[in-house]
């Protein structure tokens, strides 16, 4: 699904991934945990395909494609969808509107017809009760004056629409209640398929009670610097990152 070899980033000259090396199959489940300022967004970024981020060198495959060289619009369409850690305000768009045009889009993409109206509705009702959100949330502007917790919410909602092969999380758990953690996990598992990669990254081992990965990685100044299982992030959870900061030199 994804296999990134020696990926070496920049921003503003400065070299914040360096010689990262990441494989995740399919079906499988990440977490990158890392201490703050480690490249969690970093990589992120990079992957869905942001501006501003200079790689210097490596590569990264997505499904046997060279994902670098795909546009943000071709990621997309080729299934690639990042859930924001800050999730961004669109005022004057209808979060339905957004839902629709990015459905459309991707079925465009893939040679399918546009989805008529009523089955529209029906899948997005049926997401977003399963969200534990109400309609009105479909005529509000995108995430204009949402909570923390509601655009997140809305962020797992995009994906259950738009059933992405790759989806990267970052710190999807950031400032919510036990709550709608619980809930955005649910709406997670809920995408968890054979056919589906997810990247998780998170600050924290609490959400990792209730989506459990396959697989750990420890990220510090820009390198996995430890692999493991889910036992990693109990460790971690006791001792801090700074005994492995400290094994790595
Ligand atoms: P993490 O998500 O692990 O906390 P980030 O990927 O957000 O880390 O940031 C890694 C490093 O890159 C930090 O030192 C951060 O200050 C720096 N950085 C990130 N984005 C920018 C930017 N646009 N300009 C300058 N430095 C940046
Ligand atoms: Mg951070
Ligand atoms: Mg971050």
């Amino acid at each position: 699904m994804l296999e990134i070899q020696d990926l070496h980033v920049r921003v503003d000259d400065k070299p914040i991934l360096k010689g990262l090396n990441l494989h995740l199959g399919a079906g499988e489940v990440h977490a990158i945990m890392g201490p703050n300022g480690a490249g969690k967004s970093t990589l992120s970024a990079v992957l869905a395909g942001r501006e501003g981020y200079e790689i210097t060198s490596g590569s990264v495959q997505y499904q046997g494609q060279d994902l670098l060289a795909m546009s943000v619009e071709e990621r997309a369409c080729a299934g690639v969808m990042l859930g924001f850690q800050y999730p961004v305000e669109i005022p004057g768009v209808k979060n339905v509107y957004l839902l629709k045009a990015a459905l459309n889009a991707q079925r465009k993409a893939r040679g399918e017809a546009e989805i008529d109206a009523p089955s529209f509705m029906k899948l997005v009702r049926e997401h977003l009760a399963f969200m534990k959100m109400d309609n009105s949330f479909l005529h509000r502007a995108v995430n204009e004056g949402f909570s923390g917790g509601e655009k997140k919410r809305n962020e797992i909602l995009q994906m259950l629409i738009l059933q992405p092969h790759l989806a990267i999380l970052d710190e999807i758990d950031s400032g919510l209640d036990i709550d709608a953690l619980k809930i955005v996990a649910e709406g997670v598992n809920s995408l968890r398929s054979a056919s589906r990669s997810m990247l998780m990254i998170t600050h924290y081992q609490r959400l990792l009670d209730y989506i459990v990965p396959d697989h750990i990685h420890v990220l510090a100044d820009g390198q996995i610097i430890k692999s493991g299982d889910k036992g990693l992030a109990l460790e971690l959870e006791a001792r801090g990152y700074d005994w492995l900061l400290e094994d790595a030199g």
